[in-house]
C-alpha cells in the first residue's frame, strides 16, 4: 500500500489522479496539470556507490571514466543556453550555480566557456571532495532542500534533478528565488510524451525507478513552471530513438527514422526533455 499522501499530485496538489497501467500500478496522471507522478516513490541514497558501481552497471563505466561523453553534452547544453537566452558578449560577470553537480564535468566546462563564476551543491560527499579537490571548484556538501544561500545567480542548472525530489514544486519554488530577473533555469528530466510511454508501456512501467516522483511532458513542464512565475519556457526533445519504434532491419527505417526525427524534433517527442525557462 502506498501512503495517501503519496497519492497527491506533488506539483498542483490535486487528488484527481488517474491510475496507469492497471490498478496495482503505482502510477497516475494528474487530471489537473497533467504530470505523471509515482505514488510508490522511494529515494535513494546518493552515496559513493553511486559515482562507482551504480552508474558503471547502468552505463559499463565509470562516472569519471564517462568524462569525455559528459564534457561533450555539457558544451551543447550550455550553447543551447546562451542561444535560446539571447544573450551575447561577457560572460565573466555571470553566475551559475548547478544543482547536483556530481563530479563538477558541467562546471569544468561552464569554467572552460567563461562564465566567470561557478559552483555546485552535491549530496554525495566523494562527488563534492572529488570536484573540490581536482577541479578547485567550490561545491556545497548538502542536498538542496537544507541548503541556505544569501546570493543569487543568472544561470542555474540541474539536469536530472527535479524528478528525484520527494516536493518538486517547492525545489521549483525556490530555484525561482534564487535567480535573478532574467535568469535562466536549465533543466533536463525524463518525459512521458515519449515512445517508450506510447509504444511500450509495459517497458515504460517495469524500467520506472523507484526514486523518480514524477515525470513530465512538453505541455505540463511549460504549464509546471509557468504558474511558477517563469515568464517564457523553450523546450528541446531529448534524445531522438526512431528504432524505439520501428524494426530497423525494415527496408523502410531509414525514410522512417528521416520523418520520425523531423516530426519529433518539432513536437518535442522523446524519452528526454530539455527545458530552459527564463525569469
Ligand atoms: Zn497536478
Amino acid at each position: 500500500m502506498t501512503e495517501p499522501a503519496r497519492e497527491i499530485c506533488p506539483v498542483c496538489g490535486s487528488s484527481n489522479g488517474r491510475r496507469i497501467g492497471g490498478l496495482c500500478a503505482h502510477f497516475l496522471k494528474c487530471g489537473k496539470c497533467k504530470i505523471v507522478y509515482n505514488a510508490g516513490y522511494a529515494p535513494l541514497r546518493y552515496d559513493d556507490s553511486y559515482f562507482l558501481e551504480q552508474y558503471k552497471s547502468q552505463y559499463g563505466k565509470t562516472y569519471e571514466e564517462d568524462e569525455d561523453a559528459i564534457r561533450a553534452l555539457s558544451s551543447r547544453r550550455i550553447d543551447t543556453i546562451f542561444k535560446v537566452w539571447g544573450r551575447d558578449g561577457d560572460r565573466s560577470a555571470l553566475r551559475l550555480l548547478d544543482i547536483g553537480s556530481a563530479l563538477g564535468f558541467f562546471l569544468k566546462t561552464a569554467r572552460e566557456m567563461n562564465i566567470g563564476s561557478v559552483e555546485g551543491v552535491e549530496i554525495s560527499s566523494y562527488a563534492a571532495r572529488y570536484c573540490r579537490k581536482k577541479l578547485r571548484i567550490n561545491v556545497a556538501n548538502a542536498s538542496f532542500d537544507d541548503l541556505q544561500l544569501d546570493t543569487t545567480f543568472d544561470i542555474i542548472t540541474a539536469w536530472y534533478f527535479i524528478e528525484h525530489c520527494s516536493d518538486p514544486a517547492a525545489v521549483a519554488q525556490k530555484i525561482y528565488a534564487l535567480l535573478n530577473i532574467n535568469g535562466i533555469f536549465a533543466l533536463s528530466v525524463p518525459s512521458f510524451f515519449g515512445p517508450l510511454y506510447y509504444f511500450n508501456r509495459k517497458q515504460w512501467i517495469e524500467s520506472h525507478p523507484v526514486d523518480h516522483r514524477i515525470d513530465l511532458s512538453p505541455r505540463s513542464a511549460a504549464g509546471f513552471l509557468k504558474r511558477i512565475g517563469f515568464r517564457k519556457v523553450i523546450l528541446r526533445a531529448g534524445g531522438l530513438h526512431p528504432e524505439r519504434v520501428f524494426d530497423t532491419n525494415s527496408m523502410f527505417f531509414k525514410p522512417f527514422a528521416a520523418a520520425y526525427t523531423k516530426i519529433s524534433t518539432r513536437i518535442n517527442f522523446s524519452d528526454t526533455l530539455e527545458i530552459y525557462a527564463i525569469k
